[in-house]
């Protein structure tokens, strides 16, 4: 079994935020990723919001991240970023494993995410890839002179109609209240690039041949059913925590959620969460944020670990933890 001092399931931003940290501190990281590095950041279109980041591709972001965390120094950290799955983990003895691997760790820190939701519709698993997308920036130039139905109402669904105004010929937008979530200055920006919004509104199914062909609404008020011709439905109508790994292993939850504390601690000693698989805001700069404290709050329990047993650790010789560190000796 490979040995590391932490290792992270997930790297989306909070994951690879928290590895910048720990193996800042000279904790051995290794992060593990099951899709593609970067997470949801990559798929962000124009992230606007991230101090320090010109408005831009959040694929570009995710780059600088992932150089970040995984060069050498001095341009990076040098943490171990590997393209496996993680199937389970063992809460008791910190073991984790992959498809390829298992690795015995000292702390986990667990930013695992989470993935769009369904709409949960008749028509909506067949036609995946043939004219419906959770997301409009990957389909995009397929949209030039098409129809496209977007579901969703909050800033992600704004973002995703925009996207797709800018090849389609016609974008309407349906949501299912009777105002959006998205910021009102975004619902204006909708209006003014001629985005038809219909409120009150549900797609009830999705039908075709071998392509999306219409889409079945209805008015939740009227009760009004139309079939609608279509070329391509945007599904974005929220995401749902990935915490498949955690059923079952004694870590406690806050409904869909991860509970953690204010350190990103879970109830199990050695384990911590961070990102989206917690409840709190769904943003790319919260979900660094809670890596970054994931990460130092795990860097800060092997120290402590280490002084438990007696070890010296460079960090409590540089008098970093200083005051955990005397608490501990008084
Ligand atoms: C379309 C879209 C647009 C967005 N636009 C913006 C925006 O403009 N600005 C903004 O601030 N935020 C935006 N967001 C939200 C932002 O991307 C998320 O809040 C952020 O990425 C969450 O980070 P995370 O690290 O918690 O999770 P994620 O980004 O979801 O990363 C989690 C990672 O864990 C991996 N993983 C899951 N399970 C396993 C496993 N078993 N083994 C190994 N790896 C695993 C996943 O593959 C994933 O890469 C957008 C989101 C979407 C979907």
């Amino acid at each position: 079994m490979e040995k590391e001092d932490v290792v992270i399931v997930g790297a989306g931003p909070a994951g690879l935020s928290a590895a910048i940290f720990t193996q800042l501190d000279g904790w051995s990281t290794l992060v593990l990723e099951a899709n593609w590095v970067g997470g949801q950041g990559t798929i962000a279109y124009t992230v606007n919001s991230y101090p320090g980041f010109p408005p831009g591709d959040g694929a570009v972001l995710m780059n600088y991240m992932e150089k970040q965390v995984s060069s050498p120094p001095p341009d990076g950290v040098g943490a171990e970023l590997k393209r496996e799955s993680v199937l389970s983990i063992d809460t008791k003895n910190l073991v984790v494993t992959t498809e390829a691997h298992q690795y015995q760790a000292k702390a986990i820190i667990l930013a695992t995410g989470s993935t769009m939701q369904k709409l949960g519709v008749p028509g909506e698993d067949k036609f995946v890839g043939k004219g419906i997308s959770y997301y409009a920036k990957r389909d995009y130039k397929q949209f030039a002179g098409k129809k496209v139905l977007v579901v969703g109402g909050g800033n992600s669904t704004a973002k995703s109609a925009l996207v797709a105004k800018s090849k389609a010929n016609e974008v309407i937008l349906v949501h299912r209240r009777e105002s959006l979530k998205a910021y009102p200055a975004m619902t204006k920006r909708l209006q003014k690039e001629g985005i038809d919004i219909w409120y009150n509104t549900e797609v009830r199914e999705i039908r075709g041949n071998s392509q999306v062909k219409t889409a079945v609404v209805i008015n939740n008020e009227t009760a009004e059913q139309k079939e609608l011709a279509i070329d391509w439905v945007i599904i974005c109508v929220g995401t749902e925590p990935n915490t498949k790994l955690v059923q079952e292993t004694g870590i406690e939850m806050e409904g869909r959620f991860i509970k953690v504390d204010s350190q990103m601690r879970t109830n199990i000693e050695g384990i911590f969460a961070c990102g989206e698989i917690t409840p709190g805001h769904r943003h790319l700069i919260t979900a660094a944020a809670e890596g970054a404290s994931a990460g130092m709050a795990a860097s800060e329990y092997l120290a402590l670990q280490m002084v438990k047993k007696g070890e010296m650790f460079e960090g409590a010789k540089n008098g970093k933890y200083a005051s955990e560190y005397l608490a501990m000796l008084s």
